[in-house]
């Protein structure tokens, strides 16, 4: 019989502070992370996010835990996945943090010059357990499926999530997105153009798919997720 399972989700931006009032972040606004949280909840998984700063609003029954630069999501990441039996990774870690943070508001000045290192690949680092289903988001601009299937590679992961970034369209908030699901064995299925609540259900059917396939019980997990999405649908 297929348990619910304890999925760990990172979802947000992060801000990598220059000074007391300033930082360096993205665009990213935790949507995507968001209609995953609700999504596992909806079948009923033990869902716990970690956040960076993001508006989307996380109901009740998901344990958030909100973070604000990639150190800390590093940290409570680490934490939390020994106890996950299913990590997604949908936060956009800002990729450069300033070596150091300014003790005092810097002063306006006509150049500033700031000095960047990279921050940690969280994923890529995350101590792994037999069993867990890893997956990841990647956003590229180009070679998207070659790029793709290298990061997940790279980054050990049974399941990858490529978007299509076109120059005029970025693929932030409530947008559609042209996006591939790749998984370790080698397959790649294009998704097509498709909103975020969408590619938050493909997602999870394979996360599922590999829990449930790989304690050989896909038969009754089927019954038993169709019967939890029942309770929450039931039309
Ligand atoms: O930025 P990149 O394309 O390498 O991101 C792919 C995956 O790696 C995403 O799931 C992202 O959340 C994760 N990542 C991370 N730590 C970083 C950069 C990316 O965990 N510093």
């Amino acid at each position: 019989m297929g348990r619910a399972l304890r999925v760990l989700i990172g979802m947000g931006p992060t801000r990598e502070p220059i000074d007391p009032v300033r930082f360096i972040s993205n665009y990213s606004t935790g949507y995507m992370g968001a209609r995953l949280a609700a999504e596992a909840l909806a079948r009923g998984h033990q869902v716990t996010v970690v956040n960076g700063p993001s508006r989307e609003r996380l109901s009740r029954g998901i344990r958030a835990i909100p973070v604000e630069q990639a150190r800390e999501m590093e940290r409570t990441l680490r934490q939390e996945a020994r106890k996950a039996d299913a990590i997604i990774m949908a936060a956009a870690v800002s990729d450069f943090r300033p070596v150091r943070c300014a003790a005092s508001k810097l002063p306006r000045r006509n150049r500033l010059r700031l000095s960047l290192e990279a921050t940690p690949d969280i994923l890529a680092r995350l101590p792994r357990r037999q069993g867990q289903v890893i997956a990841g988001f990647a956003l590229e601009t180009a070679a998207v499926l070659s790029r793709a299937r290298r990061k997940l590679r790279r980054k050990r992961l049974d399941l990858l999530v490529a978007q299509w970034a076109a120059q005029d369209r970025p693929p932030f908030g409530r947008r559609r997105v042209r996006a591939w699901l790749l998984a370790r064995d080698g397959t790649t299925k294009a998704l097509g153009d498709v909103s975020k609540p969408a590619v938050a259900r493909v997602l999870l059917d394979k996360v599922e798919a590999l829990w449930y396939g790989q304690r050989g019980s896909t038969k009754n997990h089927h019954a038993t997720a169709a019967r939890r999405r029942q309770r929450i649908h039931p039309h």
